[in-house]
């Protein structure tokens, strides 16, 4: 027999599932509780529940998380998980933790539909969708796996950024949900404006985010006009620019935080020149009359072989950074974190996406079980 992975649901939809059970709502709390704020796979551990619940539960459901294929730690604390999807595929979830937050990269595909030239992601293609239990147990087995290994009962994952695998919103079904469990109070209790997604640009999506669950917005932009964007983000011939922006306008009516980041992919010769500084000024001061409020989040090209594409100087990138600063726009560079483990999130990552690759470590890597995993130096301080 099937049995539901309770990692599937939200709490309206563990509430629906349990209401099936003939039991009450308050009962779908408890359990949502034991599972994400409690970390608890056995539902013989769950005492506050009844007998015979437990007795049903233990029959026709469970809660399960991907099996983990590797993880590893950088010097700088930054933790890489490769997470087994099934059918050869494998999706990355990355922790970088900073002093005033713990932030995790989460995948919402294998692979991606997209192609965006310098994502190595996009050179793999498509795959399928994650479910919600697949992309919510990123989350479900970082926060208990960090807590357990920190010696922490209170929270370590402040921050979530849907910025690894994936274009999540040619994902919104499954997304939906998990986004919801991250917010719950009696899930993770996220705060709106430290839960981000992050889009390439399909823009009814984005308008439809507005409405069902507004977290923060990040745009992968990549570039200040329609043909150098068109050449790096495919997307874009559909929804072009000025469309984009438009629903950017829309979201912010809606969204926990009054701007918009955009990230912007630092690429030598490429995008990174002066007049593109200017271009992107004009762009976002300009859009629609108004402007966009907007966050540019400038990130340096992290290079893979079959791009054909190298990352912009620093001197390039500073320069780019002050042009669009002493226009009043906020800017900021994004750190490398985790440059020892390829531990940059998904979308720029350069080496897990590499299919062949990914299958062959697969192949090694079944064999050993999740408990005899070792972190590398810093597993004793973790
Ligand atoms: S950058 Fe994002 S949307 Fe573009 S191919 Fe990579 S994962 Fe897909």
């Amino acid at each position: 027999m099937t049995t539901a992975n309770l990692l599937d649901f939200d709490l309206e939809g563990l509430a629906a599932y349990c209401g099936q059970l003939g039991e009450k709502r308050f009962r779908a709390t408890q359990l949502f509780r034991w599972i994400h704020q409690r970390g608890a796979t056995d539902f013989g551990q769950m005492t506050d529940l009844a007998k015979s619940l437990r007795d049903k539960l233990a029959s026709a459901a469970r809660i399960e998380a991907l099996p983990v294929l590797s993880q590893h730690e950088s010097a700088d604390g930054t933790v890489k998980w490769l997470f087994d999807v099934g059918n050869g595929d494998a999706v990355e979830t990355v922790f970088i933790p900073e002093t005033d937050r713990g932030t995790l990269c989460i995948s919402s595909q294998a692979g991606c539909a997209v192609g965006c030239r310098f994502c190595s992601t996009g050179h793999q293609g498509f795959s399928r969708n994650l479910t919600t239990g697949e992309i919510l147990s990123q989350l479900w087995f970082a926060e208990h796996f960090l807590r357990k290994h920190l010696g922490k009962t209170e929270r370590v994952i402040s921050n979530v950024v849907m910025m690894g695998m994936g274009e999540p919103l040619q994902n919104y079904a499954a997304l939906v949900p998990a986004l919801r469990a991250m917010l719950d109070d009696h899930g993770y209790g996220l705060s709106r404006r430290r839960v981000t997604v992050s889009t390439s640009g399909v823009v009814p999506m984005i308008d439809r985010l507005g409405h069902d669950c507004p977290v923060a917005l990040a745009v992968s932009l990549h570039a200040p006009n329609d043909a150098l964007r068109d050449s790096l983000v495919p997307l874009n011939k559909k929804y072009p620019i000025a469309e984009l922006l438009d629903a950017c306008q829309r979201y912010l009516a809606h969204a926990p935080r009054d701007f918009i980041t955009f990230e912007y992919c630092m690429l030598d010769g490429v995008n990174d020149q002066p007049e593109h500084a200017h271009q992107l000024v004009a762009l976002l001061q300009g859009h629609g009359g108004q402007g966009v409020r907007a966050k540019i989040n400038l990130i340096p090209f992290n290079p893979f072989p079959a791009s054909g594409l190298t990352r912009s100087g620093n001197a390039a990138i500073d320069a780019f950074a002050r042009i669009v600063n002493d226009a009043g726009l906020v800017v900021t560079v994004r750190k490398t974190r985790g440059d020892d483990i390829d531990a940059a999130c998904g979308q720029l990552a350069g080496d897990v996406q590499d299919r062949t690759r990914v299958g062959e470590r697969m192949a090694v890597q079944r064999s050993i079980r999740v408990q005899d995993i070792t972190l590398r130096s810093r597993e004793a301080s973790l």
